[in-house]
């Protein structure tokens, strides 16, 4: 593997070098062929036990030069101080621009109170959500596999260690900003605010009067896209941190996600969220106030704060054309046309009511457009004659456009598949047994999520009632 190292040369104020723990007996759980194609990786290597241990970080990666990154952040709307790699290390920067970070792999001095570990449960669910992201096309960061070992990782109860193996253009966070305003350490602020403007903002350089300006404009731009994909899919991130929100405006740091099953505004998929602070609903508000401090952070660059709220007035707006752009394109509508907000407005509080599955409401209604028989539409509802009133609004709107090639938008707009979580949960219980079978077919599935996979219709049917039951908190 080729390296260039681009986050190592700036220097020692933003990182720790050193090297990953071992761990045990190391075994593979998961692959990705996806992603070892996007590295370029030979798939006979990533089957090797040289690859096996240089990915739970038993063994050196010719070329690497492990770190772990120092950040901050607002944790629950709290500043929490100086945060960092905990339990993720770096092992460096492809030549093709690709970061690979180990999650799991022992303590850093960033750890805290934390053992730097990472055990097998949360492990795979961010290895299959982040590549189910990525197939239902949300930017995210990528993983590339998980590997496991017998090591003992105590956490409400006793469980067993993993490392995944995640990829992407950059893991810098918003929180790394505020680390260095925090520190009041402003050339370090500039060089990294430069670092990432000639990397993955070159537009703002270029021609802006105040890059520092156009790149938070150009940061909230991408969190507004991601916020409205996340609304449109029914994503629930869990913990919005400021230390888990992308520069790059990737979905990242996979803990208690959840796709929404019934659909309930107020969902909260993180069990330590008392306050509804991350509830579905509250993600679009929560990133933008995020965004607010990542404008403090920036402010010594920016200059002045007129500047940096102008930066982000543009927030709102994108993310309402991107929501709505989303919505027509789930409801199969081709171009947009008056009328289309109240027929949004009306199908969400339509589930909200009915508190209807989500993803099976709109994969039916897909199907439903494309054949002309709603009955299986209608069947989602307890009471008919409410969701008979808006598939009349919705008839009455449509019925002048071709059904076929609305059929054929929606489908590949409301996936079939998606990664609920008693599917992750399955999948967890049989690995724990020793058989990752199902987190290979599930990422099979949730890799195509838009295409039928005949035979496999347990994977798109509706939640078991256990799933009411499934508690997943914060770090694990
Ligand atoms: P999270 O809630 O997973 O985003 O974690 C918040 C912070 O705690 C991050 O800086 C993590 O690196 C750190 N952290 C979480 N879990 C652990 C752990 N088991 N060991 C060390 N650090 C951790
Ligand atoms: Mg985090
Ligand atoms: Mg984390």
């Amino acid at each position: 593997m080729a390296w260039q190292h681009g986050f190592a040369a700036l220097g020692a104020d933003f990182f720790t070098e050193l090297r990953p723990s071992p761990l045990p007996a190391a075994h593979w759980v998961g692959r990705s062929s996806a992603v070892a194609r996007l590295l370029g990786l030979d798939a006979a290597w990533l089957h090797s036990d040289a690859a096996l241990q240089a990915f739970t970080g038993n063994g050196p990666l010719a070329g690497a030069r492990p770190l772990a990154s120092v950040y901050g952040g607002h944790q629950f709307g709290v500043w929490a101080g100086q945060l960092g790699d905990g339990r993720a290390i770096m092992l460096g920067e492809t030549a093709a621009g690709w970061e690979i970070q180990l999650k799991g792999a022992g303590r850093t001095p960033y750890s805290r109170m934390g053992d730097g570990r990472a055990v097998l449960r949360s492990s795979i669910r961010e290895f299959l959500c982040s590549e189910a992201m990525h197939g239902l096309g949300i930017p995210t960061t990528r993983a590339l596999c998980i590997t496991g070992s017998p090591a003992p990782v105590r956490r409400e109860e006793t469980e067993t260690a993993a490392v995944v193996t995640r990829v992407a253009p950059s893991f810098v966070r918003f929180g790394h900003f505020e680390h260095f305003c925090a520190q009041r350490q402003t050339p370090q602020l500039q060089a990294l605010a430069d670092y990432v403007i000639a990397r993955y903002y070159p537009q703002c350089r270029a021609g802006a009067a105040n890059p520092y300006a156009a790149l938070l404009q150009a940061v909230s731009e991408r969190t507004a896209r991601l916020m409205a994909q996340w609304q449109a899919v029914g994503f629930c991130h869990g913990v919005m941190n400021t230390d888990n929100m992308s520069i790059l405006g990737l979905t990242m740091d996979y803990g208690p996600f959840q796709f929404l099953d019934a659909f309930i505004p107020e969902h909260r998929c993180n069990h330590s969220d008392t306050q509804g602070r991350y509830a579905y609903q509250r993600q679009p508000d929560v990133a933008y106030w995020n965004l607010l401090c990542l404008a403090q952070a920036l402010l010594p660059l920016i200059g002045e704060r007129d500047g940096a709220l102008a930066a982000l007035a543009s927030y709102p707006g994108v993310f309402s054309a991107e929501f709505m752009a989303g919505m027509r394109a789930k409801l199969g509508l081709l171009q947009a046309r008056d009328g289309d907000a109240a027929l949004i407005d009306g199908v969400l509080m339509l589930l909200a009511r009915h508190r209807v599955d989500y993803t099976i409401f709109w994969r039916r209604l897909s199907q439903a457009v494309g054949c002309g028989d709603f009955e299986p539409v209608r069947a989602l509802f307890a009471q008919r004659a409410d969701a008979e009133r808006w598939l009349l609004l919705f008839s009455e709107h449509t019925t002048h456009m071709d059904h076929a090639q609305m059929a054929g938008m929606m489908l590949k707009t409301n996936p079939k598949f998606v990664l609920r979580n008693h599917l992750g949960e399955q999948a967890i219980r049989a690995a724990q047994q020793g058989d990752f079978g199902a987190i290979e077919t599930l990422l099979r599935l949730l890799e195509r999520p838009f295409d039928e996979h005949p035979g496999h219709d347990a994977y798109a049917a509706f939640p078991p009632d256990w799933a009411a039951t499934i508690a997943i908190s914060c770090s694990s």
